[in-house]
């Protein structure tokens, strides 16, 4: 498997207790579910909201409904920018702060749903893949296929990120309760918690925690960038060669703070209105992690925690190997995992020295260079295959030209029609 260990710079937001940011003055909702962004509004402008209500719906194939992470009143829809830096329509709420929320039915104990319940219940909630991906959970765990293992992926591989360390060392007896749940319900035989070598504490704390759960396990995989690729973690942990997707082989990875997200909406019917950020990186004054409201916007929690030290800073989100450089006006999604504030790099890019380091390291066994070279060359383009890239972002860090390889692989991809 091809890898690198990347800098680590974890330590920098691991504090003892999580802050929770609940007074932006108007949040701006998102309307978009996985890559779908058409949707039939509810709701209009003076309308009055409760917190967890739905504002819009859509019948794409992926979609899940859009809720209100605060209550107060509906002043429009404007445009602001995603974390992919495209600009999406967004309900804009002006915060009461009363948190009044919508009536919640009752509720069982989370192994007594059916399998029909539990999917109805994570497509309403609006579960999705917190690490990043934002697909929707239901559609995952609606599989034909059998799940011999669930893989629950706490590696979280980039440098300064720690909101799955954070959600894993916070609630690990509400992650084991699910775990055990979801084994029952959609009778998986086991199931691997991957953790990293570096994070020894959370290894410890499942430990202690793991009594009775006979079919979890606790994994360490090492401190290699990407491990944290579903394809790697399931050749690693159970030597399987996945060609597209690892339920080919009845196998379904999740993320660990999907799986708490899985454990609010069957617990206590919660949509996911709210998620664990890490605010890190040399330009800010306290990295931390901060619990946070869909549709906050980035800006106003790092206000709220104390700004940013002078200085010349780009923001980047979700992490420096496969986010992307954002600006102030971005909003905080359920797939936003951290906001990194560095330096601007002086760092001049300079021509290609021909080494040949990111064809040798890419986990995909592209060749980066090449793609560079043929970027206006479609037909050969096609043949380099640039849509089977993972953006993991290896090719840029590892050039001595600095080139931004990633990016050119990328907007190759578009080229070839994948995005
Ligand atoms: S080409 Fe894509 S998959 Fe390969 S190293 Fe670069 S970013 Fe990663
Ligand atoms: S790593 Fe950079 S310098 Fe080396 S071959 Fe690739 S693009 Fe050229």
């Amino acid at each position: 498997m091809r890898g690198k260990k990347i800098i680590n710079r974890k330590n920098m937001s691991i504090t003892k207790n999580i802050k929770k940011f609940s007074e932006p003055d108007y949040v701006y909702i998102p309307l978009i579910s996985y890559n779908n962004t058409s949707f039939d509004v509810k709701v209009k402008i003076s309308d009055y909201v409760l917190k967890g209500q739905i504002l819009a719906i859509s019948d794409d194939k992926f979609s899940f409904p859009i809720h209100s992470s605060v209550s107060g009143t509906v002043k429009g829809i404007e445009k602001h920018s995603y974390i992919d830096n495209t600009l999406i329509d967004t309900i804009v709420i002006e915060n009461d702060f009363l948190e009044k929320e919508k009536k919640i039915g009752s509720v069982k104990k989370i192994n007594n749903y059916s399998i029909e319940e539990v999917l109805e219940l994570l497509k309403n909630a609006g579960v999705v893949g917190m690490s990043g991906t934002n697909y929707p959970t239901y559609y995952k765990y609606g599989t034909e296929l059998k799940i011999n293992t669930l893989i629950v992926n706490a590696v979280e591989a980039e440098s300064y990120i720690t909101s799955d360390f954070t959600i894993l060392n916070s609630k690990t007896s509400e992650i084991l309760e699910t775990i055990d749940a979801l084994l029952e319900i959609f009778n998986i035989n086991e199931c691997i918690i991957a953790v990293k070598d570096f994070n020894k504490k959370a290894v410890d704390d499942l430990i202690q925690y793991i009594g009775s759960y006979t079919k979890i396990k606790i994994r360490s995989v090492p401190d290699s960038y990407t491990m944290g690729w579903d394809k790697y973690l399931v050749k690693y942990l159970l030597n399987l060669d996945v060609k597209n997707n690892t339920i080919e082989k009845s196998v379904l990875v999740n993320n660990v703070s999907t799986i708490y997200s899985i454990y609010e909406a069957l617990k206590h019917r919660k949509p996911i209105i709210e998620r664990i950020v890490t605010f890190s990186g040399e330009g800010i004054k306290k990295p931390q992690n901060v619990l946070v409201k869909v549709g906050t916007k980035v800006s106003d929690v790092i206000k709220f925690i104390g700004g940013t030290k002078k200085g010349n800073y780009i923001a980047i989100i979700n992490g420096p190997m496969m986010g992307k450089m954002v600006d102030d006006d971005v909003i905080i999604t359920k797939n936003t995992t951290g906001v990194i504030i560095l330096k601007e790099s002086t760092d001049k890019e300079i021509e290609c020295i021909n080494c040949g380091k990111c064809t040798n390291i890419c986990p995909v066994r592209l060749a980066p260079v090449l793609i560079m070279d043929n970027q206006n060359n479609e037909k050969i383009l096609n043949k380099l295959n640039p849509k089977k890239c993972i953006e993991c972002g290896l090719c840029s860090y590892i050039c001595p030209s600095k080139i931004k390889l990633r990016d050119i692989v990328i907007s190759s991809k578009e080229k070839v029609g994948d995005k």
